[in-house]
């Protein structure tokens, strides 16, 4: 970490601004960012509408050839030293994500060190052989190879802001895309304006990469603007549902990595401290506000009363607070509409007989951590994402019911099972409908050199990161060559 150097990103330079072509206005005009902790105002940055979208993918697409055409090993290049600013700036970046997102440290630090991963991955993508000869048809020489799509549109959530929007950025630059990215306008610093700063001393050339924070609008100018040939979402199902809608109308590859209500099932044969542990990580870290969070903790009926009584426990030590100014687990919801949801999904339970163990109660955005025993289904918190801290826990009776009531989600993206007999977890977890399976783990993972990515309404279909994304951010060219052109019939 560079401790020296502390104003790597506080120059001043991108003060009401967005990155076009270097920093600059947005017709649109700003967005005030504040701490959903305080209410404090943190800065103001570039809002950009539909013109600065179309601006952005003007720009990016005269860039894309030249950028393509650059040397495979000088584009790994940058994207390297991207990833060591990264990591050098770490210290001084990670107080702006937890300011901007009400990150305590471990989560803003684990945003940066796994930001520096994925770039890093994605360097090793520029230099990969990406190609292959077919066999012969004719006695041409035959062969397909992967070749960019063009200006890839990114589109990033406000709860993992750094690392879900350089996951997409920076493998699509690594193959040869140049990219417009719209992050969340809540969180523009850590999920755009830290990536441009980075990459802007990386030494990228100009006009490779857009950011442009904005909202739903800018978000649908990008899904239908002709210069762009992709877009990669992240976000809600209802916001996916509608990219979707306008990729499949504008005739666009679209990648869409979306909402989960993630099982943990914990066995009988389970030690009940350690379970309780993962089942504490899993549902509150960084509030519950991730897709992967575990939306249910499926517990065998002997062991599911002790695994409530330690969960509780838990539950009602973890502080909450500010995480600049002091010592928490838990920071702030990112708003208060937030808050309101995960209360009305709560009372829901309560009102349809579930038991409050611990929490179920906030002090403006600061919702205490949760414990629902006795959820079942057609309760909202057994059938709905709650993108905050509850655990809610359901007890089954044997493997099969367990694999029904995990299986009933309509999303699939991830699921744990913690038992004693690994054998017995594998066969469970084989039946389950999820694009991520962790065996005596909870449900929050992820990483550069895994395809991530889930089954049913969390997705459709595309994976992210690993050997997903060649296949995601390049497409097929057939090549045929003949020594020599000769005549046809006509
Ligand atoms: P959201 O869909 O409201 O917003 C996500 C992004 O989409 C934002 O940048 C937003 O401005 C933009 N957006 C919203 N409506 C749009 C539209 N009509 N057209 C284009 N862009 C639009 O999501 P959110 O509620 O802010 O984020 C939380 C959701 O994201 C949860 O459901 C969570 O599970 C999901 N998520 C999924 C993953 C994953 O990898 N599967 C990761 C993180 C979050």
């Amino acid at each position: 970490m560079n401790i020296h150097n502390l104003d790597f990103l506080q120059s001043g330079r991108w003060n009401g601004l967005a990155f076009f072509s270097g920093w600059q206005p947005t017709v649109a005009g700003t967005v005030d960012i504040t701490d959903p902790a305080t209410g404090q105002h943190v800065a103001n940055v570039g809002f950009g509408g539909a013109a600065d979208i179309a601006r952005a993918a003007r720009e990016a697409k005269a860039a894309q050839k030249g950028w393509a055409k650059m040397l495979a090993l000088e584009r790994a290049k940058i994207l390297n030293r991207a990833a060591d600013l990264l990591e050098e700036h770490g210290a001084e970046l990670a107080p702006w994500i937890m300011r901007e997102s009400g990150s305590i440290h471990t989560k803003a630090m684990i945003e940066i060190e796994h930001g520096a991963l994925f770039i890093r991955h994605a360097a090793t993508l520029a230099t990969a052989a990406t190609g292959t000869f077919l066999p012969g048809m004719d006695e041409r020489t035959h062969y397909a190879r992967r070749v960019p799509h063009g200006v890839v549109g990114v589109i990033s959530p406000f709860n993992f802001p750094l690392v879900l929007s350089i996951r997409s950025i920076a493998p699509a630059l690594a193959l040869g895309n140049t990219v417009v990215h719209k992050p969340d306008p809540r969180t523009p610093i850590s999920g755009g304006i830290i990536i441009a700063r980075i990459f802007e001393e990386a030494g990228l050339p100009q006009g490779v990469l857009h950011i442009i924070p904005g909202g739903a609008e800018a978000g649908e100018a990008l899904c239908t603007d002709d210069n762009i040939a992709m877009i990669s979402f992240t976000g809600s199902a209802r916001g996916g549902s509608k990219v979707g809608e306008l990729c499949g109308k504008h005739l666009k590859k679209v990648q869409l990595e979306l909402g989960g209500k993630n099982a943990l099932i914990i066995l009988d044969d389970a030690d009940l401290d350690v379970a309780a542990s993962n089942a504490a990580w899993g549902a509150f870290l960084h509030q519950g506000q991730i897709c992967m969070a575990t939306g249910l903790v499926l517990a065998e009926e002997p062991i599911a009363a002790g695994l409530a009584e330690r969960l509780a426990v838990k539950a009602a030590h973890l502080p909450v607070g500010d995480p600049s100014s002091h010592q928490v687990a838990l920071g702030p919801i990112i708003s208060d509409q937030q808050v309101a949801g995960i209360q009305a999904i709560v009372d829901d339970a309560v009102a349809k007989g579930a038991k409050l163990l611990a929490g179920g109660i906030h002090d403006g955005r600061y919702y205490k951590a949760t414990v629902l025993s006795g959820v079942t289904p057609g309760m909202r918190a057994f059938d709905e994402e709650i993108f905050g801290p509850v655990a809610c826990i359901v007890s089954f009776k044997s493997d099969e019911d367990a694999v029904e009531l995990a299986n009933r989600s309509e999303y699939g993206l991830a699921a744990g099972v913690i038992s004693g007999n690994v054998g017995r977890a594998m066969a469970l977890g084989d039946q389950l409908n999820v694009g991520q399976l962790h065996i005596n783990d909870q449900t929050v993972n992820g990483g550069p050199y895994a395809p991530f990515g889930g089954r049913g309404k969390s997705g459709n279909g595309s994976r992210m990161g690993g050997p997903a994304d060649i296949e995601e951010f390049t497409q097929w060219q057939w090549v045929s060559v003949k020594d020599q052109a000769a005549a046809y019939p006509f």
